[in-house]
């Protein structure tokens, strides 16, 4: 019955982290005793203060249709955490609260992309920007880094990439699946280029803000030139172990956020009344509430690149944010381990859930077919089973 549905959805790809979830969830079903480190979700409670912030809500009776761009309360709060956090500043007409980063992106992407524009995205990037500018029917186009460039692009790269077709460039810091965090200095050099293309405009996905282990987060808005072409996404999932609660935002021209109200006004009106609520108490918290969390994902950033380094064939960066490894698994394509000929990432990922019972993410989503993703979101107990069934896997 496939043929009935639209091409639209016949065309888009399903979003492989969640794939995989879904995939690594069934088997736990099933009795198998999978190790999960596909999906990017913290394992950390959401905070008590956060909780009671909600508690207090369905109290209060918070129950009805909230402003589609989110409460007045809420966006002034983004506004002071822009300002506190990131040294922007964002009026609150220029603040669209939505359900979760991923519609703040989809929003922003409909409102800019016309069929055939073209939106750059930095691979390594996330898995879902490319179906998300698919589906506006723009084109995705990639510029490549890999482990030699730390994952990152030069001014070089990006200017290359440019056509008369360039609408938009995507950028992602921390990034998702590479953990790379772009210098002030790096994002001068990119925005030096943009400049000269007045005509382009910039998404920058802010989501890992938090989730730093040592370079100063930089907000790309925060270049006086490309403050008013740059649509800033953040939201509470990653940083306040809120994932479920499904609360994104972002600032932007006043113009852009005006459209995206428009846009999400028709398709799913103002994100969940509670939620915002709640990422109220989150954001009007000071960030060293969330530390602790931090510093246990650094702990562990440090337990699983000392223990994949002990794997041969495994090359890896060092994260500088976010909760992902990205190793270059590259080195096994083409062997055949246990009878199972491994000719790409995607192989190798369906191999390791299939002998180790690990659930990982092959790079091929994420616009990077030599690597893998594995999340370190998961308790250190976890982690050392995990990579130590992967050791043996590959071993045996
Ligand atoms: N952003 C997370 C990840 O990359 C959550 C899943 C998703 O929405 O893709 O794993």
């Amino acid at each position: 019955m496939t043929d009935k549905l639209s091409n639209r959805i016949n065309n888009l790809p399903v979003s492989a982290t969640l794939a995989m979830a879904a995939k690594a969830r069934k088997l736990k079903e099933n009795g198998v005793d999978i190790i999960g480190l596909s999906l990017g979700e913290p394992d950390f409670n959401t905070p008590d203060f956060i909780k009671k912030a909600a508690i207090q809500a369905i109290d209060d009776n918070y129950n009805s249709y909230t402003p589609v761009d989110g409460y007045g309360e809420l966006k002034k709060s983004i506004c002071n955490k822009f300002k506190r956090d990131n040294g922007l500043d964002y009026e609150s007409n220029q603040v669209v609260v939505s359900t979760g980063a991923k519609q703040s992106i989809a929003n922003a992407i409909q409102v800019l992309i016309n069929p055939g524009d073209d939106v750059l995205l930095v691979a390594p990037y996330w898995v879902s920007y490319s179906a998300i500018v698919t589906l506006a029917e723009g084109n995705p186009i990639e510029i490549r880094s890999d482990i030699s460039s730390d994952f990152k692009i030069t001014p070089l790269q990006l200017e290359n990439a440019i056509t008369r077709r360039t609408k938009l460039v995507i950028i992602n810091s921390p990034n998702n699946p590479s953990g790379s965090v772009y210098t002030e200095k790096e994002y001068l050099g990119l925005a030096k280029v943009l400049e000269k293309y007045p005509e382009i405009y910039i998404l920058s996905d802010e989501i890992y803000e938090h989730i730093n282990y040592g370079v100063p987060h930089f907000s790309f808005a925060k270049i006086p030139s490309m403050f008013d072409r740059t649509i800033t996404v953040n939201g509470v999932a990653k940083a306040f172990a809120m994932t479920g609660w499904r609360i994104g935002y972002l600032g932007a021209p006043y113009w852009i956020a005006k459209a995206c109200t428009k846009m999400q006004g028709q398709i799913t009106s103002g994100a969940n009344c509670i939620a915002q609520r709640a990422t109220i108490a989150a954001l009007e918290a000071p960030v060293s509430e969330i530390q602790y969390m931090i510093d246990e994902f650094k702990e562990r950033r440090k337990l699983i690149i000392d223990l994949l380094n002990e794997i041969e064939g495994i090359k890896l960066n060092e994260p500088k944010g976010a909760f992902y490894v990205f190793p270059d698994v590259s080195s096994f394509f083409g062997k055949t381990i246990k009878g199972k000929k491994i000719n790409n990432a995607s192989e190798f990922a369906i191999f390791l859930l299939e002998e180790a019972h690990v659930a990982t993410v092959t790079g091929e989503a994420f616009g990077s077919p030599n690597n893998i993703r594995i999340s370190y979101a998961a308790s250190k107990e976890k982690i050392k089973k995990a990579i130590s069934r992967i050791k043996k896997a590959i071993k045996d």
